[in-house]
């Protein structure tokens, strides 16, 4: 598809422009009569409304039905599109799998600043080279007697004789030489300085791969047999088995044809290590994650959509970049419920990673030890191929698990007795014990004893948390807090007590229990910042004796060689739960956590606490690690028809009052209801739960309805939210507002 008008067809007289507004649909603008055609893709600034705003040339007409048109106001990109065709055909995908705008759908491809009209522009390097001295009777290799008297000058005079060609500021800056060493030679006139339009970063084999296991090499040449054809590999290998190693020779394989990758991993796997593991290999390896300013986006935004980066490393939204010559995408953890989007554009990035590796005919590799129940599904129905990793190089061993029925034990702060003296054993031994808790704050739930009075949060159907230092009531879901009353609000009498454990309550006491030992505690309230989550992980990593209490934020991706003991506090929340992946959840949860343990050579010890010792799910795990839970979690999901085996879509609505978001709901499922006779899909193959409150009803004040859709197949599911969608009012109209979520990763 060209992205310019074809010459032969006549010049189009509307142009067809997707608008970030809540409205399905493309706008029709005339294209006066003196401008140039933009190119599809481009920006165009337009009137809407009473203002003007910034949408994307979709497509070219000779006519429209819409007898108001004005005309487009400016073209911001006149010759080279800011999205490729791929790109717009991404959007259209989206928005037709998602049922989402298309205008807000192309808004989210662009960077923000693109958003707000700031050109495409590399800004120029400077670049820097020695000048020849003309004067032959000196020696080469020796600096000039006119930096006699700096070091530093004459270190970067060495720098640059050595590396023989020119290098630009930042190569310099990361080399240690500063500008006013550089002005120093430039006004010494050793120097030339030059402005070059941005280069290309130079993928190069920095530091020599590792010699592979046969496991990784047999996964290796599954994943690299056939480099320009789609595929799905699943790397299907225990936590530390190397498949980081798999991933980086897969790459230096597609860097040799000259292509670009694109690596996902999870929003908490994102971490300077992380990144070092691929620059140490490569030199180089751009990234895009959340914290990333907004100009330091658009410039790596362009920088791979032109092809200048060979690697690109992100979370989630990393997957919407466009790029030149795309060879191979990676989902590192492709699990993990953070490559879903839970609001707006609710597209899943693995499930895009798939789309996009099937359009551009290249190779795509999910990475997990835990993978997801839907990739499993796709392995045994031949769709995915799946490469196993089993042992972890070096021989180090798997952690031993077991179960800890906790059935009329007196627990101290949530913890068995016996466990004191477990971990104490550790400690004694030279090593660290990892104490998980998925529930941060000091207690869940703060009561009186008197009359039942529980805090809850006045915005949400929550209760409070307990926190200590500072010591207040906090709500979870909307942040609202609270001071603690000193008697009970109700009764006036009662004694308020605090039930349940919390981090903080286990670290107080655990700390009480092993003053000596040194406590680091990992949630986001100890944790707020990346560089405290370095500073701690460091400390960690000394690998001194020490008592590590965490929530998830300590669960994935770390590595952690002294911890030898694991202690999961609660396991059965999770697996009672009403949402129907939260078994799943948990127990790759429960896995991952337990791969901290034993990652060197010392073998590892996994303790969980439980009431409910015969939980088949939990005894599956135990017994038979995650693959035979996944065979019985995928046994139940086929019994109860849900995914994999049929596809679902939650149609949820919020409002200030009780009332309107139910009738909305109502409203919207109506055109598929038996007696519609217009609907054009058979009532057995869809079914519509009655709209009823969210398992949280209420979150920050909006009362939250929902409806689940089943079908049997796709295909009917797409054909229904179509039917709903044409028919419904816009996402968000005065105080309500409805989404439909497709393949929704939680029912809340
Ligand atoms: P995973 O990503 O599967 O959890 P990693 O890639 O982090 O595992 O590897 C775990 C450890 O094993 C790392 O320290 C890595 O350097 C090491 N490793 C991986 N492959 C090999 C190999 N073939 N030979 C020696 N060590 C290896
Ligand atoms: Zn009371
Ligand atoms: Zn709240």
């Amino acid at each position: 598809m060209s992205s310019t008008a074809p010459a032969s067809a006549p010049r189009p007289n509307f142009l067809r422009v997707a608008v970030a507004k809540p409205l399905r649909g493309l706008f029709d603008y005339s294209l006066p009569a003196e401008a140039a055609v933009p190119p599809l893709g481009a920006r165009v600034e337009v009137p809407f409304g009473n203002t003007r705003v910034i949408g994307v040339c979709m497509e070219y007409a000779t006519e429209t039905h819409i007898t108001k048109h004005k005309p487009i106001h400016r073209v911001l990109d006149p010759t080279h599109p800011a999205l490729p065709a791929d790109a717009l055909a991404m959007a259209r995908w989206l928005a037709s799998y998602y049922l989402h705008p298309i205008g807000e759908v192309v808004s989210s491809l662009l960077p923000a600043a693109a958003r707000r009209g700031a050109a495409l522009a590399l800004p120029p390097t400077t670049s820097y080279q020695l000048i020849q001295p003309a004067d032959s009777t000196r020696s080469l290799d020796v600096p000039p007697a006119e930096l006699k008297r700096s070091s530093k000058q004459q270190a970067l005079w060495r720098f640059l004789h050595e590396r023989g060609q020119a290098a630009d500021a930042q190569t310099l800056a990361a080399a240690g030489f500063g500008k006013p060493i550089i002005k120093a030679l430039l006004a010494k006139q050793l120097l030339t300085e030059r402005e070059e339009a941005a280069a290309a970063s130079q993928a190069l084999l920095a530091a020599p791969p590792l010699e592979l296991t046969t496991e990784q090499a047999s996964a290796l040449r599954t994943i690299t047999a056939n480099p320009g054809q789609f595929g799905v590999h699943l790397l299907d290998g225990v936590t530390g088995s190397g498949k980081t190693e798999v991933y980086l020779q897969a790459i230096a394989a597609v860097f040799e044809r000259g292509l670009q990758v694109l690596v996902l991993v999870p929003e908490i796997a994102l971490t300077p290590q992380t990144l070092a593991r691929f620059r140490d290999r490569f030199g180089t390896a751009a990234s895009l994650h959340s914290k990333v300013n907004d100009s330091k986006r658009l410039q790596t935004w362009v920088r791979c959509r032109d092809g200048l980066e060979p690697l690109l490393i992100g979370t989630r939204s990393a997957i919407l970049t466009p790029f030149q010559r795309l060879g191979l995408i990676i989902v590192d953890e492709e699990h993990d419920p953070s490559f879903k989007q839970t609001d707006g554009l609710r597209y899943s990035a693995r499930d895009l990673a798939v789309k996009r590796a099937r359009d551009l005919n290249i190779p795509l590799v999910l990475g997990s030890a835990t993978p997801a129940l839907e990739s499993l599904h796709n392995v045994a129905t031949g769709r995915y191929q799946r490469s196993l990793l089993t042992d972890r190089p070096g021989g180090a061993q798997m952690p031993a698990m077991r179960l800890l029925d906790i059935r009329g034990a007196r627990l101290q702060e949530g913890l068995a007795p016996e466990l004191f003296a477990v971990i104490e054993q550790h400690l004694n031994a030279g090593n660290q014990a990892l104490i998980f808790i998925n529930r941060r704050g000091y207690a869940p739930t703060y009561l009186c004893i008197g009359c039942q009075w529980q805090a809850k949060c006045p915005n949400c159907s929550a209760r409070f948390t307990l926190h200590q230092r500072p010591r207040e009531l906090r709500c979870h879901h909307c942040g609202q807090r609270a001071a603690i009353p000193n008697a009970c609000p109700e009764c006036k009498t009662g004694a308020l007590i605090a039930i349940g454990v919390g981090t903080q309550r286990t670290e107080e006491a655990l700390s009480a229990r092993f003053p000596d030992t040194e406590l680091i505690r990992v949630d986001r309230d100890s944790t707020r910042s990346q560089r405290r989550l370095e500073q701690q992980l460091e400390q960690i990593n000394k690998g001194e004796p020490a008592l590590l209490v965490g929530t998830q934020m300590l669960a994935k991706g770390h590595h952690f060689p002294s911890v030898t003991l694991v202690v999961i506090v609660d396991a059965d929340s999770g697996f009672l739960a009403a949402d129907y992946r939260a078994p799943e959840r948990t127990a790759a949860l429960i896995t991952q956590v337990a791969g901290r343990a034993g990652r060197a050579e010392r073998p590892g010890e996994v303790i969980i606490q439980t009431l409910h010792p015969t939980n088949p799910v939990l005894t599956a795990l135990i017994d038979g690690g995650y693959p035979r839970f996944a065979d019985i979690e995928l046994a139940n999901r086929a019994a109860a028809g849900f995914p994999p085996y049929a596809p679902i879509a939650l149609l949820r609505a919020d409002g200030l009052d009780a009332d309107s978001p139910q009738r909305l709901l109502e409203s919207l499922v109506a055109p598929l209801g038996p007696r519609n006779s217009s609907s054009s899909e058979p009532p057995q193959r869809i079914q519509v739960s009655m709209p009823a409150p969210a398992p949280m009803g209420r979150i920050a004040g909006r009362f939250r309805y929902q409806c689940l859709i089943t079908a049997i197949d796709r295909a009917g599911l797409h054909r229904a939210l179509a039917q709903i969608v044409q028919a419904a009012p816009p996402s968000r109209h005065g105080r309500l507002s409805w989404s439909v979520d497709v393949d929704p990763y939680d029912t809340y």
